[in-house]
């Protein structure tokens, strides 16, 4: 296994990259990798005299998803698919979709204060950079807009430090910057490593992903692999959904659709799925709420061990508020016929701020 950090590294060094992508965007520093890919920073450079941006590239290894099920639509991934179609502040955001004979590129928006406070982006001038006319969405992006939720601010400690050093192979800028304290973005995995949220820091995390999830099950579209890992956070509390490589679209003028294989993470896993039967993809989403819940109050999963959530004993280490662990516990029930859909998570009191709640939603 190589090191976080090298993967990209491994995949890209001395490699020719589709020329259309390079003509637009540097490589710089990798983000994360997983079984079907990995995902790094990279500058868009800017049009004459407009500043570049930075964005998030995903590399996905073409033959490795065309062995899955679902993993493709109409010809493209459907993280791709889906993320060009949906529009949400706490969804992250489509750019572009390049491919070559090896891998897919998407390009994603990059959440997260990749740059120290003080510096801004330079363009750099290591490629030539004629006056690109935008490229143009590949769809038409249709789609409801929903409100933003303000976050209340709060202050990070230092997770990454990136020494710029081993960034030459990517771009030519990079070994001549100095050391300076730059970040890359911080996923909620990360970010609770380092960080615990009060009651009401914790609501308004929770509250934009269901909004989130609500947003998409009302289209039909389930992740199937939320977790905090899959959720980019800033330092405004502002999260967004990512990684929709597990997703599934369903028309819903149909029943649910009943699946049988699960390709989403095993300590998210609902109950059902634990115990080896078909699901339905709208429960096992709200299932999945139910541990990051728990976790972005507790900073540990609520079940030490599968067996555990397999018979739904929640387990937590420290005091949580009442009304948050009766949502946790409604969105962990066992029996998905009986679990909180997502509109019954939405509407719950705690979620909603009202401390004193009446009532049942189970
Ligand atoms: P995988 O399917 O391999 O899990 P993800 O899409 O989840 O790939 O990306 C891997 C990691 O890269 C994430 O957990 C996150 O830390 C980081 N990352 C991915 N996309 C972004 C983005 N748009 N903004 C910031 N960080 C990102
Ligand atoms: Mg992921
Ligand atoms: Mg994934």
């Amino acid at each position: 296994e190589p090191a976080k950090s090298e993967v990209a590294a491994m995949y890209l060094e001395n490699r020719q990259l589709c020329p259309s992508f390079s003509r637009r965007y540097i490589i710089r520093d990798e983000l994360g990798s997983g079984g079907f890919g990995f995902v790094c920073s990279a500058l868009q450079t800017g049009y004459k005299n407009v500043p570049g941006v930075e964005v998030a590239v995903k590399f996905i290894f073409k033959d490795r998803i065309s062995e899955c099920d679902y993993a493709m639509l109409e010809g493209e991934p459907v993280e791709s698919y889906v993320l060009s179609r949906v529009q949400h502040p706490n969804i992250i955001g489509f750019k572009d979709l390049f491919e070559d004979d090896e891998f897919f590129y998407l390009v994603q928006e990059l959440h997260g204060d990749p740059w120290a406070p003080g510096h801004t982006l330079e363009v750099p001038d290591t490629i030539q950079n004629p006056a690109l006319p935008p490229t143009p969405a590949p769809h038409p992006v249709p789609i409801i807009h929903a409100p933003q939720t303000p976050g209340s601010a709060f202050v990070f400690s230092p997770v990454h430090s990136v020494d710029w050093s081993k960034l030459s192979p990517f771009s030519g800028e990079a070994g001549k910057r100095p050391n300076m304290a730059r970040r890359a973005s911080y996923d909620l995995f990360e970010c609770v490593e380092h960080q615990r949220f009060s009651e009401e820091q914790s609501r308004n995390i929770f509250r934009q992903i269901v909004d989130a999830v609500s947003y998409l099950h009302n289209k039909g579209i389930y992740h199937r692999d939320l977790k905090d890992e899959n959720i980019v956070i800033d330092r405004n509390l502002c999260v967004k959904i990512i990684d929709f490589g597990s997703a599934v679209i369903e028309d819903r003028s149909y029943p649910p659709v009943l699946y049988d294989h699960f390709r989403g993470t095993m300590s998210y896993a609902a109950a059902e799925v634990l115990n080896g039967r078909h699901y339905h993809a709208g429960p096992a989403d709200v299932w999945s709420l139910g541990i990051i819940l728990g976790i972005i109050l507790t900073g540990e999963s609520p079940f030490p061990n599968t067996t555990w959530a397999q018979e739904g004993r929640i387990k937590i280490k420290r005091q949580v508020p009442g009304g948050a662990f009766d949502l946790m516990q409604k969105c962990l029930c066992t029996d998905p016929r009986r679990r909180a859909t997502i509109e019954q998570v939405e509407r719950h009191p705690w979620l909603r701020g009202m401390l004193a709640h009446r009532g049942s939603i189970c």
